[in-house]
């Protein structure tokens, strides 16, 4: 069975074509008008790195070291091109850790893909080391098994390893849909 069809039977949405995405570490944080901070920390981005000037939008922030921000940027494809081999990023006087970000939205309600959490139509709680909706603190079974592949080898022949807990990033599902994003990525 390739891919496809296994994402079709397993996986309620499919990614469209996306434009290359990074994510850039340890971003200090500002006061203010977050909307005018990132554009300035763009803009200074694509002159330090003498980037051509086309489209690179701040997409969300996660919680980086301590107080520190990591942001995750969407470019076209020709600004990925120039920076792809690069280490570091340089902006004005600082420069910054930056790697390919290819993590699909992952619920932190019911742990499957597509989705986030405030958009959740699971209304119980859902444990991260059984199939059960319970909480995962009074969870009483000896071995975690993820929900995602217990669901994936119910709905098609397969026998994907379930034995890890559905939070996992060893899980088979997580890793196949991280591969999922990169075949939809335009690297131009
Ligand atoms: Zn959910
Ligand atoms: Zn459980
Ligand atoms: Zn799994």
């Amino acid at each position: 069975m390739n891919d496809l069809t296994l994402r079709d039977k397993c996986q309620v949405y499919i990614p469209k074509p996306r434009v290359p995405h990074i994510i850039i570490f340890d971003i200090p944080p500002q006061d203010g008008d977050q909307a005018a901070h990132e554009n300035n920390f763009i803009l200074q981005l694509k002159e330090s790195n003498e980037l051509t000037d086309q489209e690179i939008k701040a997409v969300f922030k996660k919680k980086g070291r301590g107080s520190l921000q990591n942001w995750i940027l969407a470019m076209q494809s020709k600004n990925y091109q120039e920076i792809k081999d690069k280490k570091r990023l340089r902006c004005g006087f600082n420069s910054y850790l930056f790697k390919e970000f290819l993590e699909p939205l992952r619920c932190f309600g019911c742990y499957r893909f597509g989705h986030l959490k405030r958009n959740c139509r699971e209304t119980k709680p859902t444990c991260t080391k059984c199939t059960a909706n319970h909480d995962p603190k009074g969870c009483t079974n000896p071995h975690p098994i993820c929900r995602n592949c217990v669901l994936c080898n119910k709905s098609t022949n397969l026998k994907i390893r379930a034995d890890h807990m559905s939070n996992s990033n060893l899980c088979p599902m997580y890793l196949r849909e991280i591969e999922f994003i990169a075949k939809h990525t335009i690297y131009g």
